[in-house]
């Protein structure tokens, strides 16, 4: 069988990935869509806009009822643009608003409301619906996509995860700490892990990758390989 005729088989499938915050999810995701000509799903930036609209309104993150009501009316739109996925909220590009550290403090909180997470997943899968698709997040591969062709849990040391964002942060010139990073990424860590509605998870037919001292080029190319293995049978 030829590569190509293998590749071909390749079309529809779905791929999720999970991890938490910093484990490389975006990165990988992204040129791995690329490399396997699928589109690429990045499930936090849509939480992100949700996040970035109620701290526009000056809105409470306790308050459920609003946010579910901003996830509903909300239109997000992705555009790929060579290494960048631009976001577009109604048009409007959002791409560097959504990363700010005002959003990324709020977003976790926003995100633990049921009324949000079934109108964003229900968006997503309306995304997803004709397969070709890397998508990420926190719950692709338990809630939005439980039957995904593949499922990948990244994860990498905490220590890891922080000189990544603080590298990603200083890339921006945005100033902070190591220390400050860290203290961060482990409360959205523990707010999504033990939250009650759809908590990060491992589930158990997803194949951990541990990316501490992987590349991404190394990370992607081992999800292809698995790519191969699981759905080509190559
Ligand atoms: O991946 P990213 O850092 O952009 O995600 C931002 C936040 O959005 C996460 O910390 C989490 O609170 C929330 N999220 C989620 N479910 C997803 C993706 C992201 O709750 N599928």
């Amino acid at each position: 069988m030829s590569m190509n005729y293998k590749l071909s088989a390749l079309a529809g499938k779905i791929i999720a990935i999970d991890g938490p915050a910093g484990s490389g999810k975006s990165t990988t995701a992204r040129l791995l869509a690329s490399k396997i000509g699928y589109t690429f799903l990045d499930t936090g930036a849509m939480y992100r806009v949700v996040a970035w609209v109620a701290l526009k309104k000056g809105l409470s993150v306790d308050d459920g009822e609003s946010l579910e009501m901003i996830s509903r009316q909300v239109e997000i739109s992705f555009e790929m643009d060579g290494d960048i996925n631009r976001v577009f909220l109604f048009g409007k590009e959002m791409t560097d608003e959504i990363r700010t550290p005002e959003v990324t403090k709020a977003v976790s909180p926003v995100s633990v409301h049921a009324g949000v997470r079934t109108a964003l997943v229900k968006r997503q899968r309306e995304m997803a619906k004709n397969g070709s698709v890397v998508a990420e997040g926190r719950d692709t591969t338990s809630v939005v996509f439980p039957d995904a062709d593949l499922k990948i849990y990244l994860d990498a040391s905490i220590e890891e995860r922080a000189r990544r964002r603080l590298l990603e942060l200083a890339r921006k010139g945005i100033s902070t700490t190591f220390e400050e990073l860290k203290r961060e990424i482990y409360d959205r860590d523990k707010r999504d892990s033990k939250r009650e509605n759809s908590p990060l998870t491992k589930t158990a037919d997803a194949v951990v990758i541990d990316t501490t001292s992987l590349t991404i080029e190394a990370q992607v190319e081992r999800i292809i390989r698995l790519i191969k293995a699981r759905i080509l049978n190559a």
